[in-house]
């Protein structure tokens, strides 16, 4: 018999609520995760748009899921997922430690921030560049920083990081936001916000510190000083572990029916790591709980 009728990789909002439904109709389910559980959405302080549970950050949120969970059965293993490959008419999934066989699996492994790829970034990560704004913001006190980036991402950390920090210059590439209205709305009318379109960062500078970012905008280069750089420029697929025989898009997400099935019949995927995902927990959630219902109706 194999370990689990699901395996779910990633504890993220999506792969979090399929494996705790499934649970709940009485699958026997085991949940992967190879760092915290919770996923993008535990940077989030403030949820916005989504009031299922009335949670008002995404640790509150993801903390309540994996409480549910447990309480309804479902095994969290805290380690890596290298691969997954079909075996015995299921699956076999391998962790960093061991082999586990599913009936069927669930590809949640969402996505990570994309990094600006330009010197200084790497040497002074942890050291003045941050991924996150809630967590890191209070360090900022009464400094500049920048945040680079144009979607919902970087004007929401833009708005948290405000609420700390002297000025926070946005950079952003394009001349519009690609972020809900309503963000940019509020980041124009925030004066601690100042916006600069057309501009990009080309190195982050400083000693044991970053003291400076080097940016291009239409009047050339300029060296801006700056105690702190949050990059949101989007996200990339985690699925470097999914099997190959799953179609991925341009950008790396994986590639399934109307139903998240992939073509390989029993792995399904949802989230931020699926082609087509709107990036909104409120579609997310129902996503994660349809596939959960449709794994168990397979199974009976
Ligand atoms: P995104 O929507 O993909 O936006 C990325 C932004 O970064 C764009 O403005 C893009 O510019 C810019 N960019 C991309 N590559 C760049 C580069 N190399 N250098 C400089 N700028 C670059 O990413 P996101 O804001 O992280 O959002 C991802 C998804 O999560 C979206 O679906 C979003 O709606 C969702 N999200 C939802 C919430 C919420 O519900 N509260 C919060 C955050 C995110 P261009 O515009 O010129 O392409």
């Amino acid at each position: 018999m194999a370990d689990y009728d699901l395996i779910v990789i990633g504890e993220g909002i999506s792969g979090l609520t399929c494996a705790g439904h499934a649970a709940r109709s009485g699958l026997r389910v085991a949940t992967f995760e190879s760092t915290l559980f919770g996923g993008l959405v535990i940077n989030v302080n403030e949820l916005d748009g989504y009031a299922e549970g009335g949670h008002k950050s995404g640790t509150d949120l993801a903390s309540a899921v994996m409480q549910s969970n447990s309480e309804a059965g479902v095994k969290s293993i805290q380690e890596g997922v290298s691969a997954v490959r079909a075996a015995g008419g299921g699956f076999e999934v391998a962790s960093d430690s061991g082999r586990y066989q599913a009936r069927s699996v669930v590809l949640a492994s969402g996505a990570r921030l994309k990094k600006l790829g330009v010197p200084g970034e790497a040497e002074f990560e942890g050291r003045g560049v941050s991924s996150c704004a809630d967590c890191d913001g209070p360090m900022y006190q009464n400094e500049d920083v920048v945040v680079v980036g144009g979607g919902d991402s970087a004007l929401q950390e833009a708005l948290v990081l405000a609420h700390y920090c002297r000025n926070v210059k946005l950079f952003h590439r394009g001349d519009a936001f690609r972020a809900r209205p309503h963000l940019g709305e509020q980041a124009r009318a925030n004066p601690k916000i100042t916006v600069q379109w057309k501009t990009t960062v080309e190195a982050i500078l400083g000693g044991k510190m970053v003291e400076k970012v080097r940016a291009r905008n239409a009047g050339g280069s300029e060296e801006i000083p700056c105690a702190g750089v949050f990059a949101y420029i989007g996200l990339e697929p985690s699925a470097a572990f999914a099997p190959a025989d799953i179609a991925r898009d341009a950008r790396g997400h994986l590639v399934t029916n109307k139903d998240c099935e992939t073509p390989v019949a029993g792995i399904w995927a949802i989230g931020a790591v699926r082609a087509g995902y709107s990036g909104l927990l409120r579609d997310a959630v129902p996503e994660a709980r349809r596939v959960a219902e449709a794994i168990r109706d397979r199974l009976d």
